[in-house]
């Protein structure tokens, strides 16, 4: 008999009777099933195995457990970034002449998605805030088929009544999504407060280093979680096997990353609070903050890492402080290992012009930090020598 030629398709992969510790990636697009008969088995479910990488494979599977344990639920969908997830729940589980309506401070591309995408589909929507849940009943319509909301909105760090608003959603029959990014499972877990559905951008906090752009979705009820993967797996939004593995070692050291970024926060807020150049600072774990008493029952005083503050002075203090501190990225992202610095009136929130911004209460001055793990000292001062350069060049301009 011929010897079998060897190639790297038929080399098979070295055994070791110990197993690695690490985990392995695979990156295979596609796998090679032992006959039809094998082929017939997996089809049917008698048989678990891969078929084809956007369809599903071990490096998202194995991702998709940790964070679904993480958030206490079965099943539970990678996705290939945030927006595929919010994307997988507002058009996979929605038809036209459904409304979908969704907190008035969403993530911006959430925003873009209710405001454009969604209606080119016949979906309305409207947006309301859910800190007010009497305004938020208001705005729900025969057609709402489903709410989504975050717990804490960005930039100003409000928190929603999610209680009420559970509460509403289950009367009304109308699907409860949550989008967790912000707040982690360390300090909410939506399902057990009623939500259908939680979506994570495991880009931010989850993975943690900037370095993989990835979603998550998971839903209590199977054949949502279902209609929603075969949804993700038809529009091709499947996450990459390299930055699932790479989520997955940020994972592991999710809840220690958070824990010292939060007490960092907490150090940073009252800093920056005690600092005369700064003239408010929003901190959901202030007693000045205007939903103090409703972050710490809704999220158990687990304040977050995000930290947002108001200089005066204008683009030319902002420029300033910017400058002033360059250890400090200045970057529209959140969850960093680092300390990133966001500046709302010319990125996330350009395009809402002045007036708008200004109703919000984001002004030139207004910035935005996630609190990375950093030496507190060390980021308390370069944070009070960027206000003293802002506030230098304010008074010049
Ligand atoms: C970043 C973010 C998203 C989108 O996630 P990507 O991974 O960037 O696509 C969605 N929701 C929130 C709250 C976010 O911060």
């Amino acid at each position: 008999m011929a010897e079998r030629p060897l190639t790297p398709r038929s080399l098979p992969w070295p055994e070791s009777a110990a197993r690695p510790i690490g985990a392995p990636i695979q990156p295979s697009v596609v796998y090679a099933a032992e006959s039809p008969d094998a082929l017939d088995a997996q089809y049917e479910g008698r048989a678990h195995g891969y078929t084809y990488a956007r369809e599903g494979h071990p490096n998202a599977d194995r991702l998709a457990a940790l964070i679904s344990a993480m958030e206490r639920v079965e099943g539970g969908l990678v996705t290939g970034s945030g927006m595929a997830a919010v994307a997988a729940v507002l058009m996979g589980l929605t038809r036209a002449g459904d409304h979908v309506l969704g907190g008035d401070q969403l993530y911006g591309r959430s925003l873009r998605m209710m405001s454009e995408e969604l209606p080119r589909l016949g979906i309305s929507t409207s947006l309301a805030d859910p800190t007010d849940a009497e305004a938020f009943a208001a705005a729900i319509t025969p057609q709402t088929r489903l709410i989504l909301i975050e717990a804490v909105s960005n930039p100003t760090l409000r928190v929603a009544d999610l209680e009420a608003i559970a509460r509403m959603a289950r009367e009304r029959g109308i699907l409860l999504a949550v989008d967790n990014t912000f707040t982690t499972p360390r300090a909410l877990r939506p399902f057990d407060l009623g939500a259908d559905i939680v979506i994570h951008s495991v880009t931010k906090l989850m993975a943690g280093h900037s370095d993989a752009t990835l979603g998550w979705v998971g839903a209590r009820d199977a054949a949502l979680l279902e209609r929603m993967r075969a949804f993700a797996v038809t529009l091709g939004l499947t996450p990459s096997p390299f930055d699932c593995w790479l989520a997955e070692r940020g994972l592991m050291t999710f809840e220690l990353r958070h824990e010292r970024a939060e007490a960092n926060a907490a150090r940073l807020a009252e800093a920056l609070a005690g600092h005369p150049g700064v003239r408010r600072v929003l901190y959901p774990g202030r007693a000045d903050h205007p939903d103090h008493a409703r972050a710490r029952a809704l999220l158990g005083g687990r304040w977050g890492n995000m930290v947002s503050f108001e200089i005066a002075g204008g683009r030319a203090a902002a420029n300033a402080l910017v400058r002033a501190a360059p250890e400090i990225a200045f970057a529209p992202t959140l969850g960093d290992v680092a300390t990133t610095l966001s500046h709302p009136a010319s990125s996330s929130h350009r395009a809402l012009g002045p007036e708008a911004r200004a109703a919000l209460g984001i002004s030139e001055g207004f910035f935005r930090v996630s609190v990375g793990v950093e030496d507190p000292q060390a980021l308390i001062s370069a944070f009070g020598r960027a206000i003293d350069a802002a506030a230098e060049a304010g008074e010049r301009a």
